[in-house]
């Protein structure tokens, strides 16, 4: 496989003036991941600051009402910022410090990405600042001022559709005319190489875990694996130690929005084409002329209009699956994991429940699957409850 590439997919589609950061970054990249200094350094922050090992959690309860395979859930709701993102984020600041960077930029859309990019620039010392869409900063002023807290300043983007396609693009300006002091916090396993293979690895903890957990409490792997997919990271996290095991069944789970027979869906592999954008090639929604479509969830962490491209090489060649997932599924799996389990998942993260629970019916209570719980859900209850015609506030 060509650098960069996952099949015909990945690459680096950038102006010329971005290829010196790119470089510089590829190389530091491959130079500090076998660092066993750096190595320890980065699994000591993720056990002692983040809380892992995350639990696998054989949420009992839930698999006898569903009457199917043993659900266990991965709880990376439990990291410390409540999702997956602080894994990423801890690595892409570590790595930054070392190459002498002092100063962080990151995109974010509901803000997950940007709490655990100011977060892990607070505690490593260097100066961070967010670049979030305007429609974003409305519909998630909590996180806002949460990252103005943890000391960063941040930018309100007013170009294109003000989300986060278009904070990409502001961070990438932004690094192309400041890479001397400046890493750029990609949050999700999508750009130009290396950021999807960076986030990947830094993810890939979640795997790596969760494959040694289930062999020691079931003796045996698990059926499926199923995580959602905004620009695909925890998803790949949560595949990596899993795509050679051929029996186990890898399934991705998009945000079909109000369906992807409507034009409100972010469901990319199911409405996508291969294109090129955000530096990648890989699939994205389109309109008829190629311009990238505008896309819709009830999930603000799922609404991207593209995919990272190792899932695109996944799904092409057939290794894993993706389906779609409606807010109204999603909605109902949110409700029905508090009521059954205790447990308030985010919202991204009960597109991959409400498609486990029918995946678990397929198996027997001899068998089980995995299930990312990628982040909690208190962020996401005033939206729910507004989708049940409830108004928390006024
Ligand atoms: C950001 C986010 C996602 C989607 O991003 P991926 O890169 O696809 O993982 C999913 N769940 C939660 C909780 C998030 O914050």
């Amino acid at each position: 496989m060509s650098k960069g590439r996952f099949g015909k997919f990945g690459g680096q589609y950038v102006p010329e003036a971005l290829m010196y950061a790119l470089e510089e970054l590829e190389a530091a990249y491959n130079r500090f991941k076998d660092d066993e200094a750096f190595r320890k350094e980065f699994q000591t922050l993720l056990n002692e600051y983040a809380g892992r090992p995350s639990r696998l959690y054989y949420a009992e309860k839930l698999s006898k009402a569903v009457g199917g395979a043993k659900i266990y859930l991965k709880r990376e709701d439990l990291n410390h910022t409540g999702s997956h993102k602080i894994n990423n984020a801890l690595g892409q600041a570590l790595l930054a410090k070392k190459m002498g960077k002092t100063r962080l930029i990151a995109e974010t859309g509901a803000g997950q990405h940007g709490v655990a990019t100011a977060t892990a620039a607070a505690l490593l010392g260097m100066d961070c600042e967010v670049f979030m869409g305007e429609e974003d900063t409305k519909r998630q002023a909590l996180n806002v001022y949460r990252m103005k807290l943890l000391g960063a300043k941040v930018h309100t983007v007013m170009s294109g559709t003000k989300t986060l396609k278009d904070a990409v693009n502001e961070c990438m300006g932004e690094w192309v005319t400041r890479g001397e002091d400046t890493h750029y916090c990609l949050g999700s396993a999508v750009g130009p190489h290396p950021f999807p293979v960076i986030v990947r690895d830094f993810q890939a903890c979640i795997s790596k875990e969760a494959r040694a957990q289930i062999l020691e409490k079931e003796g045996k792997l698990p059926k499926a694996v199923v995580a959602c997919v905004g620009g695909g990271s925890n998803s790949i996290g949560t595949f990596y130690h899993f795509i050679e095991d051929k029996d186990v069944r890898l399934i991705g789970c998009e945000a079909a929005g109000r369906g992807v027979d409507t034009f409100e869906t972010a469901a990319t592999i199911a409405t996508g084409k291969t294109g090129i954008f955000h530096g990648m090639k890989s699939l994205f929604c389109q309109d008829d002329h190629g311009q990238i479509a505008p896309v819709y969830s009830i999930s603000a962490g799922l609404d991207y209009p593209g995919i990272g491209p190792e899932h695109a090489w996944l799904y092409d060649s057939g290794r894993a699956q993706y389906v779609p997932v409606t807010d109204d599924e999603a909605v109902e799996a949110f409700e029905y994991v508090s009521r059954e389990e205790g447990i308030i998942p985010a919202i991204e993260s009960s597109h991959a429940l409400s498609y486990a629970v029918k995946v678990a019916k397929e198996y027997s209570p001899e068998d089980c699957i995995i299930v990312c719980v990628s982040g909690r859900g208190d962020k996401d209850v005033a939206a729910i409850a507004r989708y049940r015609g409830e108004e928390l506030y006024d």
